[in-house]
């Protein structure tokens, strides 16, 4: 319902959703603040400096990419102020409320995809990853590696998994959108990750982590994306492609560095001796979507947000996905304009597994998180999309 076309729908959605929040503030504001300071806890027992520095050392990552990613987003953060507006004048409102952000700008499209269409488009769109990934992948699906179509008592959603010595899986539940293609591309990407690392790693380096995986799904989606623009004529679809891209920029790089920055605020102030309240909870976070979402009408009930994150539980997780999604920006960026050079590296690193730490994988791979530059140039295409669409209207 907060999706919905209907404007008092989704109006009333969202305020019966936190007003629900808000009945249970000083139970969850409890929760968090427990969990909050066991982090801190934990962290000086281990004699860290702060529960952050005690996180990111699990992935031997220095501190300097976690503070350049929110440095880079603040500073961009003009160009998703643009993409506000852009939706107000799509949508045709006088002004945008917090509960219009949910509601798609572009109606789906009516093209239906078999899966084998679906299979085609994806490989050609995967071109740029050359022969031998193609060859390999198109190998898997003619083989049994994709559970493809929804079935009676089957999960939902879609995922990929893989065991050692064997090939990986991929669940789908395939509904014919244009979606399923994207999600087609992005298990895909996390199989033949899966694939090349198991064929060429031993077995105790052969997983990866969390930090280098969503790179090996958004690469993929991110070509499909310029594959289907580039062939596109229709100004219809091209304008429903550059929101779908355009919303994973926000959904991914700006919301979740949005959240890492609260995270590190919250766990500061226990740091330095201030209590947490489910007011200063509220506060704090109302702060951020100040500055982050200006130019939206922000209301009372933003504030509870944070109530409905359960990630915050798992405290400096989700920056992963920006600098995961920023890195694969990067090198698809790569591959397209420089070709033969990036992409082998970019192979080597699919096989890679977990035989270094992440950050030194990725820059064998050719991006350094530890500088500001991907995160920079994946808000420059952020711009890009956003001019192209802008263009369209
Ligand atoms: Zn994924």
């Amino acid at each position: 319902m907060l999706q919905s076309q209907n404007r008092e729908v989704r109006k009333n959605a969202y305020n019966q959703l936190y007003g629900v929040y808000k009945s249970f503030r000083n139970t969850i504001a409890q929760t968090l603040i427990n969990s909050v300071k066991k982090d801190c806890l934990l962290a000086r027992l281990r004699k860290h400096n702060s529960a952050l520095e005690a996180s990111v050392f699990a992935d031997n990552v220095d501190l300097s990419v976690y503070n350049n990613l929110i440095n880079s987003v603040r500073k961009n953060i003009s160009l998703l102020h643009r993409y506000v507006e852009f939706r107000r004048q799509v949508m045709k409102l006088p002004e945008l409320q917090m509960y219009d952000l949910y509601v798609p700008l572009v109606s789906e499209l009516n093209k239906a995809y078999t899966y084998q269409e679906a299979a085609k488009l994806m490989l050609d769109g995967l071109a740029p990853l050359g022969e031998k990934y193609l060859q390999d992948l198109k190998g898997g699906l003619d083989n049994g590696w994709v559970d493809v179509y929804e079935n009676k008592g089957k999960t939902s959603g879609a995922y990929s998994t893989g065991t050692y010595g064997y090939h990986p899986y991929i669940l789908l539940n395939f509904n014919h959108t244009i979606n399923d293609v994207f999600t087609l591309a992005h298990e895909a990407g996390h199989a033949m990750h899966t694939f090349y690392s198991h064929n060429n790693q031993p077995y105790r380096n052969a997983s990866y982590t969390i930090f280098v995986a969503e790179v090996a799904s958004t690469l993929n989606e991110n070509l499909l994306i310029k594959h289907l623009l580039a062939k596109s004529t229709d100004n219809k679809e091209k304008l429903y492609l550059l929101n779908y891209n355009l919303e994973q920029f926000r959904t991914t790089v700006f919301r979740q560095t949005m959240f890492a920055e609260f995270e590190k605020i919250i766990h500061q102030k226990i740091e330095e001796g201030i209590s947490l309240t489910p007011d200063s909870l509220c506060e704090i976070y109302y702060e951020l979507n100040k500055f982050y979402y200006q130019g939206v009408q922000l209301d009372d009930e933003i504030s509870m947000e944070w109530s409905r994150i359960p990630h915050f539980y798992n405290a400096f997780y989700v920056y992963k996905y920006a600098t995961g999604f920023s890195a694969a920006v990067a090198l698809s960026n790569g591959i397209l304009k420089e070709g033969q050079e990036k992409l082998e590296k970019y192979l080597a690193f699919l096989s890679s597994g977990g035989k270094d730490y992440p950050i030194e994988l990725l820059k064998y791979a050719g991006v350094d998180m530890g500088t500001p530059q991907p995160v920079d140039d994946c808000l420059k295409s952020f711009g890009e999309s956003l001019d192209l669409a802008t263009k369209l209207l």
